[in-house]
């Protein structure tokens, strides 16, 4: 991965739009087993980094990522900003100035550990774990298709349909949750698909 403030700004501008776009999905997702806000926690979260981005993107990649991480934490409200947060933290922190694809296999799975440490979830719980971890596994499998890991992160995504919620606020609602495909798991999905198409060009 080149060291590109140009590549960082990709990003951020394909992260912003699959976020903007799908807003209204990712809270009617959460009107059904939540609170409904979901959409506009990640628009909220992915707007700010936005307008920062010029000063964001100058960074190198790990304190880009820090601070991406840092201005959903701040940013967001709800269980998503804190988790998100510490998912892009944790790679800022892992990963050296010049990332090979093995280091950022590496802090992929480092940052889901933090997440994990942070919710107290674990996979099967209908939370973003759930999309989360099976990319990670399909990436530390030696699968790196960028096509093939977007794919996997919607089957994940959709595969939290027939969970009962453990965590969250979709936990309140016991057996209620079932049939309902968790917003945070579709959401993981989204910036998923949106990081690999990015790093495809
Ligand atoms: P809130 O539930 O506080 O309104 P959001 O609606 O923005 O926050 O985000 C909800 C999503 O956060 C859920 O769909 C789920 O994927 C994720 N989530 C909630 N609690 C946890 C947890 N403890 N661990 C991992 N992910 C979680
Ligand atoms: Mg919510
Ligand atoms: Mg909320």
């Amino acid at each position: 991965m080149t060291n590109s403030v140009e590549l960082r700004q990709k990003l951020v501008a394909a992260v912003l739009q699959v976020v903007e776009s799908h807003a209204e999905e990712l809270t009617s997702l959460d009107q059904a087993i939540g609170d409904g806000d979901h959409g506009i926690n990640m628009k909220r979260g992915f707007e700010a980094v936005a307008a920062d981005a010029a000063s964001l993107t100058a960074k190198p990649w790990p304190e880009f990522l820090k601070a991406v991480g840092m201005t959903l934490v701040m940013k967001v409200g709800g269980a998503s900003g804190p988790l998100f947060g510490t998912l892009f933290m944790t790679l800022g922190k892992e990963l050296p100035l010049e990332p090979s694809q093995d280091d950022l296999v590496k802090a992929f799975r480092a940052a889901i550990v933090a997440v994990q440490g942070r919710g107290k979830a674990e996979p099967g719980q209908k939370t973003m774990l759930d999309v989360l971890i099976p990319v990670a596994e399909q990436l530390e499998g030696g699968n790196r298709d960028l096509d093939a890991l977007a794919a996997k992160g919607h089957a994940a995504a959709e595969a939290t349909k027939p969970i009962k919620a453990i965590r969250g606020r979709a936990s309140f609602l016991g057996d209620r949750s079932i049939g309902h495909m968790d917003p945070g798991a579709r959401s993981s999905a989204l910036l998923i698909e949106a990081v690999a198409g990015v790093l495809k060009e």
